[in-house]
């Protein structure tokens, strides 16, 4: 029982604006200590979602609850969730450390106690060197880490980003998310992520949750939604998956398990429409009967040992426990 104190519920929760839904009874059990992503197309209600938890978007029906208490009705400060803004939003007139301290400085902690506070947080993001900064004379990732630190200044059990790393270049995208995962781990909190993007949920989360049209479509262990998804839309968006439709109903199947053979061999024929070169792997996409298109990811040795062209015909197979059955 101990282990599930500082849990996060989502019981039927529902937002409207109006007469648009953005989110439709959603209910979900996030653990504590773990770093789950919301993962979704845009305006499925990720950042609905996540308001609602922060308490910066009253629910229209259901509640949330935190260490089993209910939390739907209180101010953001006191829900003991803190969120990080994707523009990060820092006083431009403080230092670095005066916006750290800030939410101390209202609660009317001494100033001694709040700068060693503040200290501390920065040390934990590694921007203890520039302290005395102002916000304009940081880099974007500098930034970040700043916002990062003043939010979880407040000692939240849950941190709540919202695409978090979309501002940053590619390079620095990564960097960053290392050290989310880190910070995550080393605080023992749960953090609970808005992304788009497939790969950082997958490299970042215990737990994926999968979103489309308001609601939840699939939500797992990131390695469960992304061998086993269940419908065609979580396939697709996971990528890496073809779908397919075969006698008995819709599958996926993974690209890199779909195997290359000569014609006339494998489970079906495929006429080749398109070769890329993708470094480690080779993508060929086969036309199959029915107007599908399968890709089939060949190792690059494999493909160079016999390369394939536009036009050629070739035999396509799987192992029939690799291949997946869609409910929609
Ligand atoms: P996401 O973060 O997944 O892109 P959002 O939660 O921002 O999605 O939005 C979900 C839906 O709710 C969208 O259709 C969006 O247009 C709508 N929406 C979001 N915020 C508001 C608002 N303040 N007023 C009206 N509609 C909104
Ligand atoms: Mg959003």
């Amino acid at each position: 029982m101990a282990a599930q104190r500082q849990d996060l519920e989502l019981v039927n929760v529902t937002k409207r604006y109006g007469t648009a839904l953005a989110v439709d009874a959603i209910s979900h059990h996030f653990k504590s200590a773990s770093y789950t992503c919301l993962l979704g197309p845009s305006g499925c209600g990720k950042s609905s979602t996540l308001r609602i938890i922060a308490g910066h978007e009253t629910v229209t029906s259901g509640s949330v609850l935190l260490a089993a208490r209910d939390i739907s009705n209180l101010p953001p400060a006191r829900r003991g969730t803190a969120m990080m803004f994707q523009n990060y939003a820092l006083f431009p007139h403080l230092s670095v450390i005066d916006n750290v301290a800030f939410s101390l400085k209202m609660k009317g902690v001494d100033a001694k106690e709040r700068r060693a506070q503040a200290g501390e947080m920065l040390s934990l993001v590694d921007m203890t060197a520039l302290a005395d900064r102002l916000p304009d004379q940081l880099s974007g990732g500098q930034q970040q880490r700043v916002a990062l630190a003043r939010a979880l200044i407040t000692r939240p059990q849950v941190l709540l980003l919202d695409e978090p790393l979309s501002a940053l270049d590619p390079f620095l995208r990564i960097r960053m998310r290392t050290e989310l995962r880190r910070l995550q781990r080393e605080l023992g909190i749960s953090f609970v992520h808005v992304t788009h993007g497939q790969d950082e949920a997958l490299a970042l989360a215990d737990e994926i949750v999968v979103m489309n049209n308001a609601r939840i479509e699939q939500a797992g262990p990131a390695r469960e939604v992304f061998n086993a998804p269940r419908t065609a839309f979580v396939a697709r968006f996971m990528g890496g998956h073809n779908v397919i439709a075969l006698p008995g109903g819709h599958f996926a199947i993974r690209s890199d398990e779909v195997r290359v053979s000569a014609p006339d061999t494998g489970l079906m024929a495929g006429q080749v429409v398109a070769v890329e070169y993708q470094g480690n792997h080779v993508s060929v996409t086969a036309r199959i009967a029915g107007d599908q298109e399968v890709i089939a990811l060949m190792p690059d040795q494999h493909f160079f040992n016999e390369p394939k062209i536009p036009g050629d015909t070739i035999g396509l197979t799987w192992e029939q426990s690799n291949l997946h059955e869609l409910t929609a």
